[in-house]
């Protein structure tokens, strides 16, 4: 990892859908955060928190309502075309579902062949080159090019994915839940191959998941977000040790340890309640309904990210 280089900054992001009269669900609200060259930010909390939407607007999937993504400095949001069509050179995605994101009609080296087509990097047999070398990069095999999507399993599917978003060589990967849809058994082969990738290629990852064992594992540093806004940041080491906001503790206290003995002996956290509506939500800390520890101030006031200690980042009124 670069510590001197920033790939990617987002500054006050909001995006809020319409979702009805007078009704604005506030799925992303005022994140702030940066991912360094060749590194890993995960990016947890449970579903419906934003995380999804928050890597899609870093991408432009979605218009940002408000605030800045810059990608070596430039506002991916205020891009021209031809600006915005040389950052999709550089930013790519793979996606949660290894079986909807891949298009059935197409071959496999069709699919993976698509990006260097939209942007002309190269024809002919260089072409075809390319998809064989990305085939194997990623554990299939060359004969793999003229086959169909259907003809392959989950695991293998998602290696097609990794291999389309590789194919013109981003600098920068959304990695929006690529393993929850696969079986344990093969969630790590993947996540082993994202590595080994980042390794070789320098990319740099934004791994969005609410398995949290395995964003430890691939992952520098971590952002756990709660209801559209981020409420802890630390490196991945330190937020496992040392969480400090409640609710990172209770996320954390659900991971079954693998020792019998510990598991037995320690106390869970348990999360009381359902996740709020992030349609118009109340004022004060979103997650005062379910905090045992809220207080008065925190029906009031939204905590603000503050670092707490050296890189770790903390939103809540008592940390
Ligand atoms: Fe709990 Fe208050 Fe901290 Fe929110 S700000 S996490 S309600 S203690």
């Amino acid at each position: 990892m670069n510590k001197n280089k920033k790939v990617i900054e987002v500054k006050n992001l909001k995006k809020y859908f319409n979702v009805g009269p007078g009704l604005t669900l506030k799925a992303v609200d005022d994140l702030n955060f940066y991912i360094y060259e060749g590194e890993t930010l995960g990016l947890v909390g449970e579903s419906g928190c934003g995380k999804s939407t928050t890597g899609r607007t870093m991408i432009r999937l979605y218009d940002a309502t408000a605030g800045e993504v810059l990608f070596e400095g430039k506002d991916v949001h205020k891009m021209s075309r031809a600006e915005h069509k040389d950052f999709t050179r550089h930013a790519q995605m793979i996606f949660q579902d290894p079986y909807a994101s891949l298009n059935p009609r197409m071959t496999v080296g069709d699919i993976i062949g698509e990006g260097i087509d939209i942007h002309r990097i190269m024809g002919g047999k260089e072409r075809m080159e390319r998809i064989y070398n990305l085939l194997e990069t990623v554990g299939l095999n060359r004969e793999h090019a003229s086959r169909f999507p259907h003809e392959f399993s989950g695991g293998q599917r998602q290696r097609i994915g990794i291999a389309r978003a590789l194919a013109i060589e981003p600098k920068f990967i959304v990695c929006d839940e690529p393993i929850s849809a696969l079986d344990v058994s093969i969630q790590a082969q993947v996540v082993n191959l994202l590595i080994e990738l980042q390794r070789d290629m320098k990319l740099t990852y934004l791994f969005i998941a609410h398995d949290l064992s395995m964003v430890k594992h691939i992952s520098d540093r971590v952002a756990v977000m709660y209801l559209g806004t981020m409420v802890e940041l630390a490196s991945s080491t330190e937020l496992y040790d040392k969480p400090l906001h409640p609710y990172t503790q209770a996320l954390l206290s659900a991971i079954p340890i693998p020792d019998p003995n510990i598991e037995r002996s320690r106390q869970r956290v348990l999360l009381e309640g359902d996740v709020p509506s992030p349609i118009n939500p109340s004022a004060g800390c979103r997650f005062k309904g379910r905090c045992r520890y809220a207080k008065d101030v925190c029906h009031q006031q939204m905590p603000e990210l503050r670092e707490v200690g050296p890189d770790h980042f903390v939103a809540c009124h008592i940390v």
